[in-house]
C-alpha cells in the first residue's frame, strides 16, 4: 500500500493513525502488528529500523510506507508549577497545543481535537479564532505520545497517566476522528488507556452525544455548563441555542451508567455575570438532577477578554451554594499561570504575534 492507496480514516502516512488491524494489508502476520505497537508505543521506538524483532525486509517496507516520527515542537513554555506548554507544528504547519500537567503522584496530558473551534464560546479564546481544521486521529494520538516521550521520564510511570480532551477545539464536532484516536490509545498493545483515564469535554452536541452512548468505548466526560438556565447559557455558550439546557440533561442521563456516573459539569465563574446566588442555585438542581459533579473555573483573565474573575469570598459563596444541593463541588485548581496555560490562549496569543515576553506578563490563570 503505498502513501496514495492509503486508506483516507487512517490519516495518510502518520503511523499514529493506524489501528492495528488496518495495518493488515502490510504488516502480516497479525502477531507482527502486535510487536510493531509494543514497539512504538511502549518501548517508544520513533524509527522502524530500530525495531529489531521485525524483519529487515518488512521495516524497510514500513519505513516506504508510513511516517512514525513524533511531531515537530514549535515553541515549548514551562511554567513555574511544572507545566509544561507546547505549541506543536502540524504537516501542514498549522499549530496546536499540548499541555503537560504534573500534579504530585498524577500525570495529565491536555490534547487538542481541532486546529481553533467554530463554537464560539464567549469566554473563550479559542473560540475567538474560529474553526480552521479538524486534527486527524494521527495528530490527536501523536500529542499524547510526544507528551510521554518528552515528560514522563519515569519507565515506571510511562503507562500511568491520564488524558483530557481539553485542549482547542470541541471534540465532538471531530467525532470520527477522536473515536479512532480512543481506539488507538486504548490498545492494549499499545498505549492500553483504560477510558475510566480519559476524560472528554464537550459543549453538549446531541446528536454526537447520543452517538456516542452507543459506542463500544466511552471515556468519561465532562460537560461544559457554564449558563445555569437557557437565557444565561445562550449568552455563552451558542451552542445553547440549538441545544438548549433540558435536552442536554436528557441526552446525558442517557448515557450508560458508568459514564453516566463519571460526569462532570463544568462552569465557569464570570464576575457579575455567571456568579450569582441564582445561578448557584439553578446549577445546584441541574446538578443533582443528573446526580453529578460540578467544577467551578474562575475565569482565567486576558487582555483579549473583557471579563473579570470573581473574588475569592463569591467563589467559596458560590461553590457553598451549589453543595447545599447535595452536589460534589470543586473549584478547578489554577495551573501554568504565567505561561497563559488557559483553553486556546497561548496559540492565540502566539497568533496575535506577541512576543514571549508578554506572554510571560499576562499572568493569567490556566484551567
Ligand atoms: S470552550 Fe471549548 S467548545 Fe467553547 S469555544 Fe472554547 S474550545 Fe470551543
Amino acid at each position: 500500500m503505498g502513501e496514495d492507496a492509503a486508506p483516507r480514516a487512517h490519516s495518510g502516512r502518520s503511523f499514529f493513525g493506524y489501528t492495528r488491524s488496518d495495518l493488515s494489508p502490510i504488516v502480516d502476520p497479525a502477531y507482527r502488528a502486535t510487536q510493531l505497537f509494543e514497539a512504538v508505543y511502549r518501548q517508544g521506538i520513533h524509527d522502524f529500523e530500530r525495531i529489531t524483532n521485525l524483519p529487515k525486509a518488512l521495516r524497510a517496507d514500513l519505513k516506504a510506507r508510513l511516517d512514525v516520527g513524533l511531531p515537530d515542537v514549535h515553541r515549548s513554555f514551562d511554567a513555574e508549577d511544572g507545566v509544561r506548554r507546547r505549541l506543536i507544528r502540524l504537516s501542514d504547519g498549522e499549530l496546536a497545543e499540548t499541555v503537560y500537567i504534573p500534579d504530585g503522584g498524577r500525570t495529565t496530558i491536555c490534547v487538542s481535537t481541532q486546529v481553533g473551534c467554530a463554537l464560539a464560546c464567549g469566554f473563550c479564546l479559542t473560540g475567538q479564532l474560529g474553526l480552521t481544521r479538524h486534527l486527524t486521529a494521527a495528530e490527536i494520538v501523536a500529542q499524547a505520545v510526544l507528551v510521554r516521550h518528552l515528560d514522563i521520564a519515569n519507565p515506571e510511570r510511562k503507562d500511568g497517566f491520564n488524558i483530557v480532551l481539553m485542549g482547542m477545539g470541541e471534540p465532538l464536532h471531530n467525532y470520527d476522528n477522536v473515536m479512532r484516536a480512543l481506539a488507538i490509545l486504548h490498545d492494549p498493545a499499545g498505549l492500553n488507556m483504560s477510558m475510566s483515564r480519559i476524560t472528554l469535554s464537550t459543549v453538549g452536541l446531541l446528536p454526537e452525544l447520543e452517538r456516542l452512548a452507543g459506542e463500544h468505548l466511552i471515556p468519561n466526560v465532562a460537560v461544559s455548563l457554564t449558563g445555569a438556565t437557557d437565557e444565561k447559557r445562550n449568552r455563552w455558550m451558542p451552542i445553547n441555542r440549538a441545544y438548549p439546557i433540558a435536552d442536554l440533561v436528557a441526552a446525558l442521563g442517557r448515557l450508560p451508567v458508568r459514564p453516566r456516573k463519571k460526569i462532570m459539569l463544568e462552569y465557569v465563574l464570570i464576575r457579575g455575570e455567571t456568579d450569582t446566588m441564582d445561578d448557584a442555585r439553578a446549577l445546584g438542581r441541574i446538578a443533582a438532577s443528573l446526580d453529578t459533579k460540578v467544577n467551578l473555573i474562575p475565569l482565567n483573565e486576558s487582555p483579549d477578554l473583557a471579563l473579570e474573575r470573581p473574588d475569592r469570598e463569591t467563589i467559596l459563596r458560590f461553590q457553598a451554594a451549589v453543595r447545599e444541593h447535595g452536589v460534589p463541588t470543586f473549584i478547578r485548581k489554577s495551573r501554568g499561570d504565567d505561561i497563559s496555560a488557559a483553553c486556546g490562549q497561548l496559540k492565540k496569543t502566539w497568533a496575535d504575534g506577541k512576543p514571549e515576553i508578554d506572554l510571560q506578563a499576562l499572568g493569567v490563570g490556566g484551567s
